[in-house]
């Protein structure tokens, strides 16, 4: 029997929807056969105050399984995380925005009440109206990933998740089984040249090229992170590799770290820092150390960094 499913979105791109639909011609009988979809915003017309508007609290059906995707952020999303934890039996955050933050969470390396300032009185179509206080839901204090507001069965990170563990987490959990999920880091992945020590003392910023030959296998070209990039391979978690090699190094560029860290609870800074040293690389040659945590700066990694008041001189 068809297992009831509900997906929803809090603070997302949409990138995760997408990635659900990129699972490709295996999503068809996932959804005719083994999923019965009871609540997706992404693909039907559910009104969470009864579909004429008649309710007066939020409602989302019950579902077996439930998948929530993006940031917690505002109080809307709150609200409707909560409702799926109610809801669903088994409540699976998708996508590094759901699991750790995600690149919302790079707000909370400033002020919140600065930074909505700066959007809307910046970027805003109508810089001149300021901050809305009217229907629209209000910010927290800061970005939270979904764990730090209730409880998660399951995480499936990445920026975008790969399509094919997706379906895993799906399949297994229809069938009742623990998935088969990567468990190892990115650079387990990797078939790059690695000879132990890098070949030079400090960070090289990505505006030089890596050295690679064009048209040769990877295996053939030297570890990006022994090259001198900050490569971040060693600090993050596994599950972007397709054809045996991890997304952005088969184009050459260095993992920048979306999958989150290898351990929950791990601290992709601290260690990319261990990364650095063992490598003979100086860790303070790194520009901005805290963009590290450019995909996982929710569960109190990121904070605002406390101003310096110069002090007048008289
Ligand atoms: S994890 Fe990435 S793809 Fe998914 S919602 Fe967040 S930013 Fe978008
Ligand atoms: S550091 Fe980067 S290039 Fe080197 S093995 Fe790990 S993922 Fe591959
Ligand atoms: S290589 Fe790193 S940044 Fe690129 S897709 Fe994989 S985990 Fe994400």
């Amino acid at each position: 029997m068809a297992v009831t499913t509900a997906l929803e979105w809090l603070g997302s791109c949409s990138g995760c929807e997408i990635a659900i639909l990129n699972i490709g011609e295996d999503l068809l009988p996932l959804i005719t056969e083994t999923l019965d979809i009871v609540h997706a915003p992404l693909l039907m017309d559910h009104k969470y105050f009864g579909q004429c508007g008649e309710g007066v609290t939020l409602e989302i059906p019950d579902a077996v399984i439930g998948i929530v995707t993006g940031c917690v952020n505002n109080r809307e999303h709150l609200e409707v995380l909560q409702e799926m934890r109610t809801k669903c039996k088994v409540l699976v955050a998708l996508g590094t925005c759901a699991t750790h933050g995600g690149i919302p969470a790079l707000m909370n390396g400033q002020d919140q009440q600065e930074s909505w300032e700066g959007i809307f009185t910046t970027v805003s179509t109508d810089p001149g109206a300021g901050v809305p206080d009217v229907e629209v839901p209000p910010p927290l204090d800061r970005v939270y990933a979904c764990d730090e507001k209730v409880r998660i069965d399951m995480q499936l990170p990445g920026c975008p998740p790969n399509p094919e563990f997706i379906a895993e987490v799906i399949v297994s959990l229809a069938e009742g089984r623990d998935p088969i999920l990567p468990s190892k880091s990115v650079c387990d992945t990797c078939l790059a040249k690695r000879e132990g020590k890098g070949t030079v003392d400090k960070v090289k910023r990505f505006i030089e090229n890596v050295e690679f030959e064009p048209g040769a296998p990877i295996e053939e070209m030297r570890c990006l992170l022994e090259q001198g990039y900050m490569c971040m391979g060693p600090v993050t978690a596994a599950g972007c590799a397709k054809r045996g090699v991890p997304g952005c190094i088969s184009a050459r560029v260095p993992c920048r770290g979306c999958f989150g860290p290898v351990r929950k609870g791990g601290n992709q800074l601290l260690d990319m820092m261990n990364g650095l040293v063992s490598n003979g690389i100086d860790y303070k040659s790194v520009v901005d150390r805290r963009s590290i945590l450019r995909f996982t700066g929710a569960h109190g990694r990121l904070r605002p960094v406390k101003k310096r008041v110069a002090k007048e001189k008289n």
